[in-house]
């Protein structure tokens, strides 16, 4: 480990840096307890306020130019390139909620619905990071269309998972929580109801993809819209029944259930996702295409769409990385 000439000075306590060391890194090492989940700049729960000091484009993106303009970065994928003050202060933005409601969907699914204290904007489709009482972070997409004060989340439970179990503990209904965002890529784009949709999820990845197909059916999207959830089997396909009759009443919604192996059932397909979404679909070089859920599937299918022609620039996606996909 070779030193760097820079530190970074975390409200008021100066720790010097390691060559290379991300300034989450640095914290950790200096016994700072700071938020953080991902650790490659997708989630931003690691987000702090720099006071002085330099930031590069890599540590601030993916973040609303408000919060760029005020010195706002991400600790994960922040290398220092030269002293910096650095404070957790919280953005203005910041909104409070409680936690409404938290109701099963499947045997490890549950809809979470927070309502906010203030106006909060977004659209179909992003996501926001639910801060606990206890300062704990984690992103969840929103799968409701905007319009009202009113947020829903479809939450996997993970074993041993800190937020997520905690959402179905009794006294969780009615607990005060920060909502801060809206963030990410994977949204709807209102002006082009000539584009067909492609939206691909695995496990609750179909959240967001819910919400943007709810919002294009909504603003009389023309074109098909195709949205394939894939599960390891037919329980994991939390939404099927309210798909199912979507589909039966919007003529160019075209829901696509796929289970791991195959089940039986008339309409399901089954086997890996990726490979389908290019088999079933005739021209995905003209789809918007949203892709959300495991990171895997997320790497893999657009590597397979983007080979088969689908622009880079028209495939949107939310990998949901874990902290034990990063954990060292
Ligand atoms: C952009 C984005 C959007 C997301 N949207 C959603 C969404 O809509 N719905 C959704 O369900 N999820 C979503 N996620 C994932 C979500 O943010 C959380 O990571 C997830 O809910 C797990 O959080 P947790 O606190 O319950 O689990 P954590 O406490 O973070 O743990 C996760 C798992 O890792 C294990 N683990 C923890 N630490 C270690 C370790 N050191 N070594 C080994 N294993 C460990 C735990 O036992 C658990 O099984 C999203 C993620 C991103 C980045």
């Amino acid at each position: 480990m070779s030193s760097s000439p820079h530190t970074i000075r975390f409200e008021g306590t100066p720790i010097p840096l390691v060559s290379g060391e991300t300034v989450l890194d640095a914290m950790l090492r200096a016994g700072i307890d700071a938020s953080y989940s991902c650790r490659s700049g997708a989630c931003q729960t690691c987000l702090l306020r720099a006071t002085s000091g330099s930031l590069t484009p890599a540590s601030q993106r993916g973040l609303r130019d408000s919060l760029k303009r005020s010195g706002y970065f991400l600790a994960c994928v922040c290398r220092p390139v030269d002293d910096m003050e650095i404070s957790a202060q919280p953005p203005d933005d910041d909104v409070r909620a409680r936690i409404a409601n938290v109701e099963r969907l499947a045997s490890d699914v549950v809809l979470v619905t927070v309502e906010t204290r203030a106006p909060f904007e977004y659209q179909a489709g992003q996501y926001v990071v639910l801060i606990r009482p206890d300062g704990l972070k984690r992103s969840y997409s929103i799968t409701n269309v905007p319009g009202d004060a009113r947020l829903e989340f479809h939450v996997k439970l993970m074993p041993g998972g800190r937020m997520s179990q905690w959402l179905i503990e009794p006294e969780t209904i009615g607990a005060e929580v920060v909502v801060r965002g809206p963030a990410g890529e994977c949204y709807h784009r209102a002006n082009e109801p000539n584009y067909s949709l492609l939206l691909a999820g695995t496990g609750t990845g179909l959240g967001p993809l819910y919400g943007i197909a709810c919002e294009a059916i909504r603003s009389g999207h023309k074109a098909p819209i195709h949205v394939f959830h894939a599960a390891g089997d037919a329980e994991g396909l939390y939404m099927h029944s309210r798909l199912s009759s979507l589909a039966a009443e919007v003529g160019n919604l075209h829901y696509h259930p796929v289970t791991r192996r195959d089940s039986g059932q008339p309409g399901f397909l089954s086997g890996n996702l990726e490979p389908l979404l290019v088999s079933q679909i005739e021209d995905v070089k003209s789809c918007r295409v949203y892709l959300c859920g495991n990171p895997d599937f997320v790497r893999a299918a657009r590597r397979n769409l983007f080979q088969a022609g689908t622009p880079s620039t028209r495939i949107h996606a939310d990998a949901f990385l874990t902290t034990a996909a990063n954990a060292q």
